[in-house]
């Protein structure tokens, strides 16, 4: 089988972690969590997804079947797991770190009508295993990595992963010893009418995965509560895992403590023993990393302050769906010390006085992105109120494209102002579109591959509130997902009526963010700013967002501009 160019054996290390008994464990977050702690110690990792499903990438998948669309810097719409990598290490990942067997068989089936297999037969084995292994040890070489952690998706067991575990399997043999560490993550029922925790479908789960040749190193367990050391040592004895490497992964208050949970189980020590890394390691590093990760999680446990958030949204149960979107929130409550809470707004048949009823109590709104044409009327009254109550408000997305929308019927006199996503036989008789398919992408037909993706660089305007809160920097960076924009042709009548586009696109006229002067906070953007959020440094508009929620619930011990560090406003100055 062919190896990547400049391949050094030996140079990069495997983490694999695998599903078993059942999905939606926190594979990512596990992976994640030690992925982190060895970056912690100076090493260069690397993650990388492997989806068991046939499309090429996330962007047409349902969020509210398989959790968000991640977007990443380069466009690729990817699995949400790579959220939860970017916050955990803080670094910008790329189309590199997400496969899925769509794309993999893709390449195979190129290369065999290029005559890329010289007249053999092309086979599962090893061909499509080898084009996995040439993936893994091509990201090796591009990143130099230390160590890479591959996340198989789904559970040992599942004919869709298979060809993922296999290649692993090879790929651990053929780099030898010292060079993978294979770890299962597994789940310890405690059924109610037993009242103890029991291991059988664990041992079962893991079973399969020897089966498929995989002697796992360190077994995780999640569990509701602490795994007990009976059923630890259970496990251990039909695994031939030792104990002190089976974990109890228990339920917690916030994933974000896991990293030190597993630090406590020394399992970062154990993993770099295993993969003999010990010489690539700088604890002067590891200790101000720790410190800082540190003061965040004292901040988790010492928030004294209460903030309810409302969201219009579908909840229904998926969380999943909104990952990256309750994360920001998080990240901004935690730093501003505040307990936050999520009141969903289902805005289907909402009116302007049930609106009002449901916002009554949030100390703020955020209006997030989302398609097609459900409750698009809630959402206006949801802005209309939020704009005339002084309500702390953030449009995200569509939920910007809502806030244009609300502006040009209620201020600036475009009654019938709508957007071009109802299509035109749905919309009300002279519905005039102020949000319309961007022109660049007038000419593409078909869904999939025609939105405008990834990260974009923003045009700030000086002076506004956003650019402040970006510290006062001219130009930044957001990601973006979206098929329509602000009509140019009605920005200027917009802005006459007081709304301001504090950041465009650098060389077209795309509308980015907007805001409203005489309101506590009223921004929008038609970005995603939650993709960029990250725990220890929250992100610009949801820190604006929650200080102002802050300040509006708690007016004599919450100052805007203090809690953010934004130097004080000179009146003189700013009257002038
Ligand atoms: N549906 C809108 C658009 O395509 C908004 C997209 C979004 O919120 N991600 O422009």
């Amino acid at each position: 089988m062919p190896m990547p160019e400049g391949y050094r054996k030996g140079r990069t290390k495997y983490v694999v972690v695998v599903g078993t008994v059942m999905s939606g464990l926190g594979k990512g977050i596990l992976a994640s969590s030690l992925a982190m702690l060895l970056q912690d110690k100076g090493l260069n990792v690397q993650p990388i997804k492997l989806e068991g499903y046939l499309n090429q990438d996330s962007g047409t998948l349902n969020p509210f079947r398989h959790g968000e669309v991640f977007v990443l810097d380069d466009g690729m719409e990817s699995d949400m797991d790579l959220g939860t990598y970017e916050r955990l290490l803080d670094m910008e990942l790329t189309g590199r770190n997400f496969a899925t067997n769509g794309q993999i068989f893709r390449r195979v089936l190129e290369k065999e009508r290029e005559g890329g297999y010289l007249g053999r037969d092309v086979q599962m084995i090893p061909h499509v295993t080898g084009e996995i292994k040439y993936l893994l040890r091509s990201l090796a070489t591009k990143t130099n990595a230390d160590v890479i952690f591959v996340e198989i998706g789904g559970t040992a067991g599942d004919l869709e992963n298979a060809y993922y575990i296999e290649a692993v399997r090879q790929l651990a043999f053929e780099e030898g010893p010292e060079s993978t560490v294979f770890v299962a993550l597994t789940y310890i029922a405690e059924p109610k009418i037993l009242g103890e925790q029991k291991s059988k479908a664990a041992q079962l789960g893991i079973k399969r995965l020897m089966e498929a040749g995989i002697q796992p190193h360190i077994i995780a367990c999640r569990a509701a509560n602490p795994v007990t050391q009976k059923v630890r040592e259970k496990i251990a004895i039909y695994t031939n895992v030792p104990v002190e490497r089976v974990f109890s992964q228990h339920d917690c208050e916030s994933i974000y403590l896991i990293p030190e949970n597993l630090r406590h189980a020394r399992l970062d020590l154990r993993v770099v023993q295993m993969l003999n890394l010990g010489g690539r390691v700088n604890p002067d590093r590891e200790f101000d990393r720790r410190g800082k990760w540190r003061e965040y999680i004292g901040k988790i446990q010492s928030r004294d302050k209460d903030v309810t958030i409302g969201i219009t949204g579908k909840y229904t149960a998926v969380r999943d769906s909104y990952a990256s979107l309750i994360k920001a929130i998080e990240h901004a409550a935690t730093l501003l010390g505040a307990n936050h809470k999520i009141k969903w707004i289902e805005t289907t048949g909402l009116t302007e006085k049930t609106a009002a009823e449901q916002l009554a109590d949030c100390d703020g709104i955020i209006v997030p992105g989302g398609f097609g044409l459900r409750g698009l009327d809630g959402k206006i009254h949801c802005v209309r109120y939020a704009r005339e109550n002084n309500l702390p408000f953030l449009g995200i997305c569509l939920g910007f494209q809502m806030a244009v929308i609300e502006f040009a019927r209620h201020v600036a006199g475009i009654k019938n102002a709508t957007t071009a996503e109802i299509p035109a036989k749905d919309r009300p008789e002279g519905g005039l579109p102020v949000i319309d398919v961007l022109p660049e992408q007038k000419k593409i037909e078909g869904l999939g591959g025609n939105m405008r993706l990834g990260g974009h660089d923003i045009s700030m305007k000086a002076g506004t509130l956003c650019w402040e809160l970006f510290g006062r920097n001219d130009v930044v960076r957001m990601r973006f997902r979206h098929r329509y924009e602000v009509d140019p042709e009605f920005i200027e009548r917009l802005e006459s009526h007081g709304m301001i586009f504090s950041g465009r696109a650098p060389t077209v006229p795309i509308m980015q963010m907007l805001e409203l002067p005489d309101h506590p906070y009223f921004v929008g953007t038609q970005a995603h700013p939650c993709f960029t959020s990250r725990p220890l440094s929250g992100q610009p508009l949801f820190m604006g967002l929650m200080a102002a929620a802050l300040a509006r619930r708690y007016p004599k011990r919450c100052d805007f501009r203090k809690q953010l560090g934004l130097p004080e406003i000179d009146s003189a100055a700013s009257a002038s």
